[in-house]
């Protein structure tokens, strides 16, 4: 079959369009015939092989999408061959003390689709069947195929972990990224207040026709803090989703309420900062790391999408064998929303 391979960590140049074998499955685990494949940032970070990231290669790369079941394992009983689905990409291993408390997403050994097994960048995957879920209706399968990442960790980072209560404030940085703009349509539906972050304002000109109600252009403001705390008369946000990491950080410091809460989901400005832990205890502050989401956030995010209609925001769809431009055109950062490749559709 026809897969987005690496033999080696390293460039865009590393991305190859290969044959490689059908993938085998186990006796709980179906093969899905792909029809779409969202991008994320995730698989940049695969490609390049960060940490001690060691896999057998050639490496299949992709987390996200939608498809069809065309084969089933003996003991496979929640879904059946035809059915469309979307994929919950985290893997875990259901036998720990946190995921027997209903806590997938901090497995002791959570693995991601993609990441510690052969991804979605594929004409097939084969993926456990405890990880399947049924396409949302109203959406098409470009949609589906970019809409799982992104909105269960926006929806784990905001309902789950900060508990967001209609008309709080939410600070979104990067919006554009695939995880802000889902926290952008996650919080309007709560009807939050959104001040949203962007180096560019045709991003934020877009975001605020999906309901962001304060724009900073961050390269126009000398002082991004002093502005949120401007728009807010002095009080701060209630919540900071930061996807960004380091460049961030010290504003969302500044920015935040007393006894406000900082969530991060992403590292995509740098891994280190420096937190001052002073203004940490003086406020009350509570600052919280998120990954993807529990098989519990996954239904209820599901439900919520479903009965609101959300959409995944799709920057642009190409086919499988244009996986390196699609990875490319990530990398510069100029996408808003989300970048999916067309797989057997
Ligand atoms: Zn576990």
């Amino acid at each position: 079959m026809k897969a987005a391979v690496i033999y080696e960590h390293g460039g865009l140049d590393q991305v190859k369009i290969d044959d490689v074998p059908k993938p085998v499955f186990a006796e709980d685990e179906v093969l899905v015939k792909v029809l779409s494949a969202g991008l994320n940032h995730l698989d940049i970070w695969v490609r390049h092989g960060r940490g001690d990231l060691k896999l057998p290669k050639p490496h299949i790369l992709g987390s996200d999408a939608c498809g069809v079941i065309v084969a089933a394992g003996k003991s496979v009983k929640n879904v059946r061959v035809g059915d469309e689905v979307v994929l919950n990409p985290g893997l875990s291993c259901g036998k720990c003390e946190n995921c027997k408390h209903g806590q997938e997403s901090e497995c002791v050994s959570f693995g991601i689709l993609g990441l510690t097994r052969p991804g979605t960048f594929a004409e097939m995957v084969a993926i456990p069947a405890q990880n399947l879920l049924p396409k949302p209706s109203h959406l098409n399968f470009d949609e589906a195929g970019a809409l799982m990442l992104s909105f269960v960790t926006a929806w784990r980072m905001l309902m789950t972990k900060a508990k967001l209560q209609p008309s709080q404030k939410v600070l979104i940085h990067g919006i554009g990224g695939g995880v802000a703009l889902c926290a952008l349509q996650l919080a309007k539906l709560t009807e939050a207040e959104v001040i949203a972050t962007s180096s560019s304002d045709e991003k934020l000109q877009r975001a605020a026709r999906i309901g962001a109600d304060h724009l900073i252009n961050y390269k126009k403001v000398s002082d991004v803090a002093k502005r949120i705390k401007d728009i807010t008369a002095g009080f701060g946000v209630d919540i900071v989703i930061d996807t960004v990491g380091a460049a961030a950080w010290p504003i969302d410091f500044s920015a935040v309420r007393k006894g406000g809460k900082i969530v991060l989901c992403g590292v995509t400005t740098g891994a280190e900062a420096q937190t001052n832990l002073r203004a940490l205890y003086w406020n009350q502050l509570t600052v919280m790391g998120s990954t993807m989401g529990s098989n519990d956030d996954c239904r209820q995010m599901l439900k919520a999408v479903e009965a609101a209609k959300l959409k995944s925001i799709i920057d642009s769809v190409l086919p499988l064998e244009n996986a390196r431009e699609a990875m490319g055109k990530m990398e510069t950062g100029k996408q808003f929303g989300k970048i999916v490749l067309s797989v057997s559709g």
